[in-house]
């Protein structure tokens, strides 16, 4: 059943942080839902920039939203890294159960003034609103965003005008690395934690290392995104088949969907996800 993200994170266990997955069509969308499934875990399935110039957030929504009616664990639809209140409207419109406004790069108190206006709007719908204060680089050179850690007294001015039900802090991480070599900045983590009782999204989680995720599931962390990992999957596991003579794309996505199911078991467990049978 479609929930709020807020909702997902009030029902976490003791030591769990839900899986965040970016998504991009009906294949990796099935795959992440029969793996929660299989855990009794809920889901997140987000949507960044990319898939939402490519689709259109309403086509990418009414597609999920059709795929999450298959399954009887709460599934949440997050709309990640819109820019603009139009971009959010749209999506909640369509039916996104949360959405995340980064105004990351805007000097403060503009983003405070945005996100308060977009939690106001939200809050009519039912709707979940996650922030960003702080930045999370790129580890795509092409991508000309800074990284910066966020500042704790920052964060705790932010939360306090905003409302948000879930903020996203810059520790350590970068989007896009493709190794787990990313440094988390725990002293920075505690000191957040300690000021403010707020769940905590960390982005670019590719790049953390498995006992690292496990370690801020014992957090406040409360959500990781995870998007390369499963992209990387996935595109490698559809080259490998290039030197064949199959054109037909269903047969071609039968092996990726196989090979990414792994990667997403493999987080959800690290993330404090047993397996369970009924
Ligand atoms: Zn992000």
């Amino acid at each position: 059943m479609l929930v709020t993200l807020k909702k997902i994170i009030n029902e976490l266990g003791e030591n769990q942080a839900v899986p965040a997955f970016n998504v991009y069509g009906y294949e990796d969308a099935k795959v992440i839902l029969d793996v929660a499934s299989s855990l009794r875990a809920p889901a997140v399935l987000m949507t960044n920039r990319d898939a939402v110039m490519h689709m259109g957030s309403r086509n990418l929504c009414n597609l999920l939203k059709s795929i999450s009616e298959d399954y009887d664990i709460p599934i949440c639809i997050h709309l990640d890294h819109a820019k603009s209140m139009e971009e959010i409207e749209e999506a909640i419109k369509s039916g996104y159960t949360s959405v995340m406004y980064d105004g990351s790069s805007l000097p403060i108190n503009e983003n405070i003034e945005n996100t308060y206006r977009i939690v106001q709007f939200a809050k009519k719908y039912n709707v979940s609103v996650e922030g960003e204060i702080g930045s999370v680089g790129y580890s795509d050179p092409s991508i000309k965003i800074q990284g910066e850690y966020t500042d704790v007294e920052e964060a705790k001015i932010f939360y306090n005008e905003t409302g948000v039900d879930i903020l996203a802090v810059a520790v350590g991480t970068l989007h896009r690395m493709t190794g787990q070599e990313a440094v988390i900045n725990y002293e920075l983590l505690n000191n957040i934690e300690k000021k403010l009782d707020v769940p905590l999204v960390i982005h670019g989680s590719t790049g953390v290392k498995d006992h690292d995720l496990t370690k801020l599931s014992h957090t406040s962390v409360k959500k990781v995104n995870i998007g390369t990992a499963i992209r990387m999957k996935f595109g490698e596991s559809l080259k490998s088949q290039f030197e064949t003579d199959e054109f037909d794309r269903i047969k071609l996505f039968k092996k990726p969907m196989k090979d990414i199911e792994g990667v997403i078991l493999e987080k959800y467990k690290l993330l404090g996800f047993k397996k369970t049978f009924y």
